[in-house]
């Protein structure tokens, strides 16, 4: 889609600046105290929401959830089977109307943009856009080869931006829509063999912000919205093998949800559990030398020891990059 800029609007007066910012804070504190249940919740019924990494994991639950209150679902995955079992779950559910698959390596900058030109013609524009795909590679700095630390980046990070600059423009000329960025607490705390990761989470957070930031540099109370997620493990089988001494490792089912209803109750930031805010403003008040003996008692140091992840993953690019790369799975 060609995109033309959009005028930036005029600075408010200092004084206005100065109430909004209280307005927000005060907004925000009683929010915090909400739960969910009794939040406002908009209507996806009928809206287009694509789901990167939608064949596997809290993807899959999202793409399922966000069916049964009637979106239309658009489900990028590189891993066929994965694209299979999402198949097979909405015709359990009688759903297989409201899904479409599409086979791609997100990896890849110029297939990105190939299959979102092909989406918008074959399904329409998107209205809420979910990067949620990732991999982790689990490895120490020193032995973690370099394809892998760039792969980590490219589908993690990189992907984001092109997701972000396809569908973007669509969203600002309907003044309308919503992008969720699937961070993880590993985007503003960091533990071991997992440099990467980390790396590339913490870019999805600085994205998110940026984002925001240029959005309202539009428009003050930007119609379009975005959510940033940033959850615990989850027991999805992506961390098989890592250890937490701190806290279980979450439900998928319940994090799904968790997503679900914040993207639909429009929240900004979604941490898992919730508590971890306070981690992170600890984070940055203490000196960081302050961090070692922390981590050192929460078992950071072990935790990745024994981890296994998802073996297949790599099996599963170098099939789709050889042989089906951009593949349509289901039309
Ligand atoms: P998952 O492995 O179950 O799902 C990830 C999906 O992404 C898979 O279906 C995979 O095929 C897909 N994918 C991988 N590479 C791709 C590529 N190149 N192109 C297209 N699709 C690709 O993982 P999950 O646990 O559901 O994780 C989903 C998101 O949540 C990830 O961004 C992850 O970093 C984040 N997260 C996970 C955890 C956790 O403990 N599992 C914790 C915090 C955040």
């Amino acid at each position: 889609m060609v995109w033309t800029k959009s005028p930036i609007r005029p600075t408010n007066p200092m004084v206005l600046n100065f109430v909004l910012f209280f307005y927000y804070l005060f907004e925000g504190i009683v929010l915090f105290f909400i739960p969910d249940s009794f939040r406002e919740k908009k209507d996806v019924t009928g809206k287009n929401v694509l789901i990167t990494g939608g064949g596997s994991g809290i993807g899959q639950l999202m793409a399922l959830k966000l069916a049964k209150l009637g979106a239309r679902v658009i489900v990028w995955d590189i891993n066929e089977d994965g694209l299979e079992m999402t198949k097979q779950l909405f015709t359990a559910n009688k759903m297989e109307q409201q899904l479409h698959c599409y086979q791609i390596d997100i990896g890849k900058r110029e297939t990105i943009y190939q299959l979102a030109e092909l989406v918008r013609k074959q399904v329409g524009p998107i209205d809420i856009l979910i990067n949620n795909a990732g991999i982790v590679t689990g490895r120490a700095l020193l032995e973690t080869p370099d394809e892998c630390i760039e792969q980590s980046l490219r589908i993690n990070t990189l992907s984001h931006f092109y997701m972000v600059k396809a569908f973007l423009p669509e969203m600002i000329k309907r003044s309308s829509g919503h992008i969720v960025t699937i961070a993880s607490i590993a985007g503003n705390l960091s533990g071991c063999n997992l440099a990467d990761y980390h790396a590339s989470k913490f870019a999805n957070v600085g994205f998110d912000l940026a984002l925001r930031m240029e959005l309202a540099q539009i428009q003050l109370d930007s119609k379009i919205k975005t959510t940033i997620v940033k959850p615990f493990f989850i027991n999805t089988g992506m961390f098989a093998g890592a250890r937490s001494r701190m806290l279980p490792f979450l439900e998928p089912d319940h994090v799904a949800e968790r997503i679900v209803d914040g993207i639909r109750s429009e929240q900004s930031e979604i941490i898992l559990p919730w508590f971890f805010w306070f981690f992170f403003a600890i984070l940055v008040t203490v000196p960081s030398k302050c961090l070692i003996p922390l981590a050192d008692a929460f078992g950071v140091f072990t935790m990745m020891t024994q981890f296994r992840g998802r073996r297949n993953i790599s099996t599963n690019m170098k099939t789709s990059n050889n042989n089906n790369n951009g593949k349509l799975n289901n039309e």
